[in-house]
């Protein structure tokens, strides 16, 4: 039978096959992803519970307890960006009620309060000038305070270039009987972490920045006492993709499905993860601050001055101060466009003040510093 509707031709483009230009990419994620990375990404596909598949998520399991430095067995990826591996630790944690403690000095704090509101939290809120962090001190006289179910923090606050020190934390966190979650988008991989040794109990990061892959795969993870409190809420999580007790069934034994894993990311971030393995953690921490302080003394030459203490600067993430009189827009436009290389504006508070600097996974080398440098040179007036 013919049909009477005739199709409409509007949005039917006739493009060339997909070409892209080759960036450095030196903003605040995605960074460039290693080249094995990318070539395990193209290996051919199979099915989400072909047995190969089944244990390279195994594997994955492993090699990401390896680079948290934790046991906990609910240790997953979400088939998603660090969102909604945020938004998975939110949603597994929080009961309608509970009191959610989140310590804010920076874009991502924020996102972290909304969510919470979002699943009906009683949020209560800690800030600090973007830039500056919380002392242990200042966290237990909130924990006094506020007596939260959950405090939430952020360990490398991308929008800032800020690491929140966590040791003792956690501590505080069973003092006062308090789920310790944390942001750890902008540091796995590239910032000395220890999620059992500091107690943290619910962890989120992504693929695309310390671990040098695509984005799209977002390490999660939760502890014995995190489960428990899921295990004990009365209601269902009210995010169906995100709940662990159903993921769970996906990833751990019983291997049901839930949803269609995106297998070649998988590949990927099972690649990403052995080549961190295969460096070994503590090398590959001490790369990202090595090259990190080359970063930070050729901008120094250059006259510019750079927004955190140097005590509490993250090697992953530099938020450099954009001179006086200088367009910031202008000169990461024109590092784009004449020299192939992305850097990052402000973000919020910090909007037209600073420039952002990454340097993570297979872009902390001296390699993506020298050409950062040299065309920095040229771009400042
Ligand atoms: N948290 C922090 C600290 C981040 O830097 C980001 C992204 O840059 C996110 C959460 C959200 O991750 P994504 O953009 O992968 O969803």
């Amino acid at each position: 039978m013919t049909s009477t509707i005739s199709i409409n031709d509007k949005q039917r483009l006739q493009l060339t096959p997909l070409e892209m230009p080759n960036r450095l990419l030196l903003g605040p994620g995605p960074s460039n992803a290693h080249p094995d990375v990318l070539q395990a990404m193209n290996r051919p596909p199979v099915g989400h519970l072909d047995p190969t598949f089944l244990k390279l998520m195994d594997e994955i399991q492993s090699l990401l307890r390896y680079v948290w430095q934790t046991e906990n067995s609910m240790t997953i990826a979400v088939s998603g960006t660090g969102t909604a591996a945020m938004e998975a630790t939110i949603a597994n944690s929080v009961e309608p009620g509970d009191v959610v403690l989140v310590g804010v000095s920076g874009y991502f704090g924020n996102r972290l309060v909304d969510m919470a509101g979002r699943y009906g939290a009683e949020v209560r809120t800690i800030t600090k000038p973007w830039g500056q962090v919380f002392s242990l001190e200042e966290l237990q006289i909130a924990l006094e305070t506020h007596r939260p179910a959950i405090l939430a923090l952020v360990h490398a606050e991308t929008s800032t270039g800020a690491r929140q020190p966590l040791e003792g934390v956690g501590e505080l966190c069973r003092e006062f009987d308090c789920l310790l979650l944390v942001d750890t988008v902008t540091s796995l991989g590239g910032v000395p972490i220890f999620l059992d040794a500091w107690g943290v109990d619910l962890a989120y990061s992504c693929s695309q920045k310390g671990l040098g892959c695509p984005p799209g795969a977002s390490p999660f993870t939760m502890s014995a006492r995190a489960m428990e409190k899921l295990q004990q809420c009365q209601c269902k999580v009210a995010n169906w993709y995100l709940d662990m007790t159903l993921l769970g069934k996906y990833w751990g034994q019983e291997r049901v499905y839930h949803h269609t894993a995106p297998i070649n990311l998988y590949y990927a971030l099972r690649e990403a993860l052995r080549l961190v393995a295969e460096e070994g953690l503590a090398n590959c921490w001490q790369r990202h601050q090595k090259n990190v302080e080359y970063l930070w003394e050729g901008l120094e030459d250059l006259g510019l001055k750079l927004h955190v203490e140097r005590e509490f600067r993250l090697p992953t993430l530099t938020t450099v101060c954009i001179p006086e009189g200088v367009d910031g827009k202008a000169v990461a436009r024109q590092l784009l466009n004449d020299y192939n290389i992305e850097i990052g504006g402000g973000l919020g508070e910090l909007a037209g003040k600073v420039w952002r600097v990454g340097l993570m996974g297979f872009n902390s080398r001296k390699e993506s510093v020298d050409p950062l440098l040299g065309a920095l040179r040229q771009v400042l007036p």
